[in-house]
């Protein structure tokens, strides 16, 4: 789950919900902005698909951007951010997908696990997602946040390499014409959603 900055939960909250990660105490997301990388949303809504977590678009969460709810299979975002924050938020949520329902009791370390991993993604495809990601991966991680990070680096780099293949196929489509997508084909797929 990713938290808009406005979002503020009681501590308490985090003890009484089982299959929802709790609010962070002091939200530290800052939106990515534009839409350089929305076609890539097409691919790993495609993949969230196959792994049966199929990506729904809604107006509000209640406070999260976006979701992974391991109960219903399903992942939720916010349609009104713009689409590179979608991609970001929707990378978090499909490396919780990846990893299953998780023990309770985990969540902060498991924060730490996925937002790394968004970050690495985000960053190999070019999408610069790092006043979002080191804010939030240091405070769920806090003072341990770079240990946290380095004892779940095989984890990190398992849920990366997954997520970066489903991407890298992209780009190798795109190498055949046949396979280019129309530069408008997400845009109108996001106004489907
Ligand atoms: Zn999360």
């Amino acid at each position: 789950m990713r938290f808009r900055l406005s979002t503020v939960f009681e501590l308490s909250q985090t003890d009484v919900l089982p299959d929802v990660e709790p609010a962070p105490l002091q939200p530290p997301r800052q939106p990515v902005e534009g839409d350089s990388h929305a076609h890539l949303l097409v691919p790993l809504e495609a993949f969230a698909d196959e792994i049966g977590y199929p990506v729904e678009r809604v107006q509000d969460l209640g406070g999260p951007e976006a979701h992974c709810r391991h109960g219903e299979r399903a992942i939720r975002l916010v349609k009104s951010f713009a689409p590179n924050h979608q991609l970001a938020a929707l990378i978090h949520e499909l490396a919780h997908a990846l990893q299953g329902p998780r023990p309770r009791g985990e969540y902060a370390r498991n924060e730490v696990i996925v937002e790394s991993t968004a970050f690495i993604v985000t960053r190999a495809v070019g999408l610069d997602s790092s006043p979002s990601s080191v804010s939030y991966i240091s405070d769920w991680g806090g003072k341990d946040a770079m240990a946290n990070v380095r004892a779940a680096v095989t984890e990190i780099d398992a849920l990366a390499g997954q997520l970066q293949a489903v991407l890298e196929q992209v780009d190798q489509d795109d190498e055949q014409p046949a396979g280019r997508r129309a530069p408008d084909a997400c845009g109108a797929a996001l106004q489907a959603a």
